[in-house]
């Protein structure tokens, strides 16, 4: 899963960015984790791993993980080719959903690129960049498909739903609140991978005052969460500066410096969690004395799709899969003593993979 994180200049992108990157670096072994100086891997905490590793004395931890990428050069004027424009549009096309960071914080040291703090106006200067190139997508799409309509219903059909979705832009809306009529509209809508159709998490970054009670002191993030509400997208409220000096801190100091601020979690680990939930993904595990790891799925997934994560030999020649919930698990102390109690399944190819299921999968190789 990739994130890209977005929002104009000097908002807090940067610091929000090198704290996950930071926290990143320290969990994770992951050679990729520095291939790009603009993409961070970041791992998704889960108590459930450490716990099933000391049952089974697992030489190693290897939790799921979530892509950010730093989406810098998005300014007014970026669907026009201004700062780093198509470059930049063309980075955020790749990823799976939009973290779109507003400046909430006040310091007059720090200047505004359009001189005052109003976030709602700040997200509405971004979603009309994206709105520009999404319609910049469909005209080209729309010049095609025209060609061929004259003698094929399907491409007429086409080019209507394109006519009546530009228009929906043009009036100033994002993709993802047009309403799709069956099935056939939402092929089309996925095919053209429209930015304004991806979902969002707005952070709201405030000064450190503004952390406690998720914000609510603070008149602008009480806008944010307006506008969020009203376009179906979330909210979470971080102070990136704070962010950053807790990824520099080892795991105990971290829980002293987030009781001393009366915090329960760091930002980041709730932006990770609040990412897990939009995008509909649950974690299953696997686990051995090699290794207990977390395996990235999205809610629905049957069990040969979720084998073939692991590898695609293991989607190929599924036969079964031996599948025991982690904390009936944890409560027999071993896989023995659960397989006794009958409280390991096995589940065949249609059986839905659920959060929190060990899984041990058999195949044909
Ligand atoms: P970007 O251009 O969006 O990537 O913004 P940066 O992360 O580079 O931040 C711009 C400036 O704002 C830097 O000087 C940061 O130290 C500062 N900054 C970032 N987050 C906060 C914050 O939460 N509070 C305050 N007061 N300053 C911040």
């Amino acid at each position: 899963m990739k994130l890209g994180i977005v929002g104009l200049p000097n908002v807090g992108k940067s610091t929000l960015f090198n704290s996950l990157t930071k926290a990143g670096a320290l969990a994770a072994n992951y050679p990729f984790a520095t291939i790009d100086p603009n993409v961070g891997v970041v791992t998704v905490p889960d108590d459930r791993l450490d716990k099933l590793a000391a049952l089974y004395n697992s030489a190693k931890i290897t939790p799921a993980v979530i892509e950010f990428v730093d989406i810098a050069g998005l300014v007014k004027g970026a669907s026009k080719g201004e700062g780093l424009g198509n470059q930049f549009l063309a980075n955020i096309r790749e990823v799976d959903a939009i973290v779109h960071v507003v400046r909430c914080f006040e310091d007059s040291n720090i200047v505004h690129v359009d001189g005052s703090i109003d976030p709602v106006r700040d997200i509405e200067t971004i979603n009309l960049e994206l709105i520009f190139a999404d319609l910049e997508v469909l005209e080209r799409r729309l010049a095609k498909q025209k060609r061929g309509a004259y003698n094929n219903k399907d491409l007429a059909r086409e080019v209507e739903f394109i006519e009546r979705l530009i228009k929906h832009l043009e009036d100033g809306n994002l993709a993802a609140s047009f309403e799709l009529e069956g099935e056939e509209e939402e092929a089309f809508i996925k095919e053209y991978n429209l930015l304004t159709a991806k979902p969002v998490i707005f952070a709201a970054n405030v000064a450190e005052d503004d952390l406690g009670n998720d914000g609510a002191g603070n008149a602008n993030v009480a806008k944010v969460k307006e506008y969020a509400a009203a376009n179906n997208s979330e909210v979470f409220v971080i102070c990136a500066q704070i962010e950053q000096e807790i990824s520099e801190l080892d795991d105990d100091e971290k829980k002293e410096f987030l009781d001393d601020l009366g915090l329960e979690s760091s930002g980041l680990d709730k932006l990770i969690a609040a990412s897990y939930k939009l995008l509909g993904l649950i974690s299953y595990l696997t686990a051995g004395e090699t290794e207990t790891r977390a395996w990235t799925i999205t809610k629905g997934t049957k069990a040969p799709g979720a084998a073939g994560k692991i590898h695609s030999d293991f989607e190929r020649g599924f036969i079964k899969a031996e599948v025991v919930y982690y904390q009936d698990l944890l409560d027999c102390g071993s896989y023995n003593a659960a397989k006794e109690k009958g409280l390991v399944r096995m589940e065949g190819k249609e059986y839905v993979v659920k959060d929190g299921d060990v899984i041990l999968f058999r195949f044909n190789v």
